[in-house]
């Protein structure tokens, strides 16, 4: 049975070790058990960055990632093990990260006996459970990634992460590359999946109207920070934050919500070297002298709401 128990907590403070570019920094999310996040921003913001660390897969360079209520520096082999298999990740192209040499079936049931899950012997019903799990029939075991269409070979990617047993999915632009009908079915698998494992899940996406539709709450990211955090439904009936307005003002599904909110002007900067004080001020319609040189905190407005914004001093 899937463990129900996960839970990823404050991911703040964070830069990369690799790369001069500090990607994200200041993040303070917490995840709850069961809950759906969905992290929006445009491309180059961060928030790739930021959900691959929620995965494990880069370590911030400074500050903390916790799990289950652990950080990340105090954990030991197995509890890293535990956070390794808990939180998987699905990516936008799953083709690129599936083996072409391996049956879709051996992709899928490698991990689960490399970790001792599941007996060698049992791996072919367990692969067969996953796939049907995951709307695939199992007679496609044998078959080769390039014998399946965009959509099943995020199925096959999709049963590849369930098979460790995880209780979180990083979805990093998950079903950006899929046709729009296919797009759907696979945002229905997901949430199927939410109910029949209670999985938690961080949505990271360029699109807010997909983000609506799956999430509890919302974190909108710009240049590596996160701006504004909220409720869903809250978040797109009244926006907080000057960035977010003008996000929702560029979504055609939410016409009747634009009201005066104007679209984003001008380019985004570059993250290396982001402006000082509120980096969106450049871009931003309400900017004052103030937010050019004191950058604003993240803060709660309301309960539940959090947004970085010198309006909100009044
Ligand atoms: Fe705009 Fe100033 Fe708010 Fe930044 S702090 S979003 S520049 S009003
Ligand atoms: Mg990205």
């Amino acid at each position: 049975r899937v463990d129900l128990a996960g839970r990823i907590a404050n991911v703040f403070g964070a830069g990369l070790h690799e790369t001069v570019v500090q990607a994200v920094s200041d993040i303070d999310l917490a995840i709850g058990e069961g809950e759906v996040v969905g992290l929006v921003g445009e491309s180059g913001c961060g928030k790739s960055t930021l959900g691959r660390m929620v995965a494990g897969i880069l370590e911030p360079s400074d500050g903390a990632i916790r799990y289950r209520g652990v950080a990340l520096e105090a954990m030991t082999s197995a509890q890293k093990r535990a956070w390794a298999l808990g939180v998987q990740m699905i990516f936008q192209d799953p083709f690129a990260s599936l083996n072409p040499r391996l049956r879709v079936g051996e992709t899928i049931g490698e991990a689960p006996v490399v970790h001792g899950l599941v007996d060698k012997g049992q791996a072919a019903d367990y692969v067969a459970e996953l796939m049907r799990r995951v709307g695939l029939d199992p007679a496609y075991a044998r078959r080769y990634p390039h014998q399946f269409s965009g959509g099943q070979r995020q199925r096959i990617g999709i049963a590849r992460a369930l098979a460790v047993k995880p209780a979180f999915l990083v979805c990093d632009e998950a079903t950006a590359a899929l046709d729009v009908s296919i797009q759907a079915q696979v945002l229905n698998l997901f949430m199927e999946l939410r109910q029949s494992l209670g999985l938690t899940y961080l949505f990271v996406s360029h699109n807010l109207a997909v983000v609506e539709h799956l999430s509890d709450r919302v974190a909108i990211m710009y240049l590596g920070r996160i701006v504004e955090i909220a409720p869903t439904e809250a978040l797109f009936d009244a926006p907080n934050h000057p960035y977010t307005q003008a996000l929702l003002s560029e979504v055609p599904k939410l016409e009747a919500r634009r009201r005066a909110y104007r679209p984003i002007e001008g380019e985004l900067p570059s993250p290396i070297d982001p402006p000082p004080g509120c980096a969106f001020h450049p871009r931003c319609p309400h900017a004052g002298a103030r937010c050019r040189t004191e950058r604003p905190a993240l803060r709660a407005i309301a309960p539940g709401r959090l947004s970085a914004c010198h309006l909100n001093d009044g």
